[in-house]
């Protein structure tokens, strides 16, 4: 086996040294991810920096030849241990390959390199006039091959879909080193097997992206933000079937429940009603001209649909001090005790109140305090728990209850993960929510891109 100093020097002849790190205390950090329930104590031999495709190549090579393994990491902030280094080896931060190459405005596409923030993306198109909607939560921070690799979403999912859709064309070094651009620049594409959909969800494990080009959209001219509130979930789900009976198609439905109301209140108050059961946060967006119509349609469903209050915001400030309460939903809940953990987990959406009533249920059950908040329009939702992960009972607790939230969420039609990703996190799971059929063909996939079981290895599921 090749030892942490030969690796070292070997990466010294493909980078320069100021972009490799081999110190055990600064290799320690990229071990870790945003997961607060899994830790590991492997810790990276190397973390490298690189600049160019080329020294993603020659990294590759090396690592292939060497059968290292290797984790693409982006901004480290996935919640399902998805760049823990499990098995040591080569860490690739993506942080130096941050440019945005091109906005095309007739085109409207973007190409942009991997490590791209992608907020920074959307506040580059949206100074054109374009809009790039996947928003991760944390999109401040996160990057773009992050956001592919996760199959991200976020709040603009119901009206605008998640990162998938807005992917065109990838670049990407296998394995091998070998560089394969797959997709195209153009919207639609009819041209033999979509590749780059292969890439999108498969957490760093088929391949590296190193550049991506993106499908934008034009900007909304205007953006109006309600507040709406429920005596219970239900109604609060049934609002959304009324609301597209009716033709109204919101950028976003997020939910927040009781207990979510309680803990932002009690730790941010922001003016929230604590007594309701359900609140429904909706963002709706088009031509200035259409936003009274739009409104006065979505205030007329939220009252026949049993709205107990509704809070239309009029300035940004209003709006803002809506979306602040959202959130501040984990940081609220994490005061509740040491640690908190969330999770995520998608439903058809007729299903939803079921989902929501039966992981109230099996939190009781196993004596966990949990705030449910989610993306209701689209039938996901991410109960948050707050624990402390230095109590073994605690710890035992949540473990029976993943178990049964999952098995809950494939009873009710529904699937592991809506935008987070399986990681190390589910991957126990994964077998029991994707056929076996396409099982085997996903572990021959996995097989013929990365014989060598070098990329992202342990994650999602075990090649065998
Ligand atoms: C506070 C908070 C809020 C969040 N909210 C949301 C949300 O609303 N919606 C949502 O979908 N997610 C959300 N997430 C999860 C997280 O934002 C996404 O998973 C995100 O897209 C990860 O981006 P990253 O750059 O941090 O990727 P990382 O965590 O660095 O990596 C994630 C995965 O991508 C792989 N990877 C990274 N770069 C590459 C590359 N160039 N090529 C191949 N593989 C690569 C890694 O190996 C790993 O498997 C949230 C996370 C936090 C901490």
């Amino acid at each position: 086996m090749i030892t942490k100093s030969k690796i070292t020097a070997e990466l010294e002849n493909i980078l320069p040294k100021k972009n490799i790190l081999s110190a055990v205390e600064e290799c320690y950090v990229y071990s870790q991810d945003g997961t607060n329930d899994i830790k590991s104590d492997i810790i990276p031999d190397v973390v490298v920096f690189p600049e160019s495709i080329e020294e993603v190549q020659s990294i590759m090579r090396f690592a292939n030849e060497h059968k290292i393994s290797v984790v693409a990491r982006g901004a480290g902030t996935n919640l399902v241990g998805a760049c823990i280094t499990s098995r040591g080896g080569i860490v690739i931060n993506f942080t130096k390959m941050d440019n945005i190459l091109e906005i095309n405005k007739t085109n409207m596409t973007a190409r942009v390199q991997a490590g791209v923030v992608v907020g920074k993306l959307q506040e580059k198109v949206s100074e054109m006039g374009l809009f790039f909607p996947p928003d991760p939560s944390n999109l401040k921070v996160s990057t773009i091959g992050g956001a592919i690799a996760q199959s991200a979403g976020g709040p603009k999912t119901f009206k605008y879909g998640t990162t998938k859709d807005y992917v065109l064309g990838l670049k990407v070094v296998l394995a091998d080193g070998t560089l394969m651009e797959t997709g195209t620049n153009t919207i639609k594409n009819a041209t033999g097997y979509h590749l780059e959909q292969l890439f999108i969800g498969s957490e760093g494990t088929l391949g590296i992206v190193v550049e991506a080009t993106l499908k934008l959209i034009p900007k909304p001219e205007t953006t109006q933000v309600v507040m709406a509130y429920f005596n219970s979930v239900e109604d609060a789900t049934n609002s959304v079937t009324s609301m597209i009976d009716k033709n109204i198609y919101p950028s976003t439905i997020d939910f927040m429940n009781k207990n979510t109301l309680q803990t932002v209140e009690k730790f941010y108050p922001c003016g929230l009603l604590t007594n309701r059961e359900a609140a429904l946060i909706i963002e709706v967006d088009g031509f200035k001209i259409s936003m009274e119509t739009q409104i006065m349609r979505l205030e007329t469903v939220l009252r026949l649909s049993g709205a107990t209050d509704i809070i239309i915001a009029n300035t940004s400030d209003e709006q803002e001090r809506i979306w602040t309460g959202r959130r501040a939903s984990f940081g609220a809940t994490a005061k509740l005790r040491p640690d908190v953990v969330t999770n995520d987990m998608i439903v058809p959406r007729e299903n939803i109140s079921k989902l929501v009533s039966g992981i109230n249920k099996i939190c009781e059950k196993y004596s966990l305090i949990v705030s449910i908040v989610g993306h209701i329009g689209d039938g996901n939702i991410h109960p948050q728990i707050a624990l402390d992960l230095n109590n073994d009972t605690e710890v035992k607790n949540y473990e029976h209850a993943k178990k049964e939230f999952y098995e809950l969420t494939l009873q009710l039609g529904g699937t592991l993960s809506a935008e987070h990703g399986i990681g190390l996190e589910k991957k126990e799971y994964f077998t029991r929510a994707v056929d076996t059929v396409a099982l085997e063909y996903m572990k021959k996939i996995k097989k013929m891109f990365d014989p060598n079981n070098i990329l992202n290895p342990d994650k999602i599921f075990d090649v065998g």
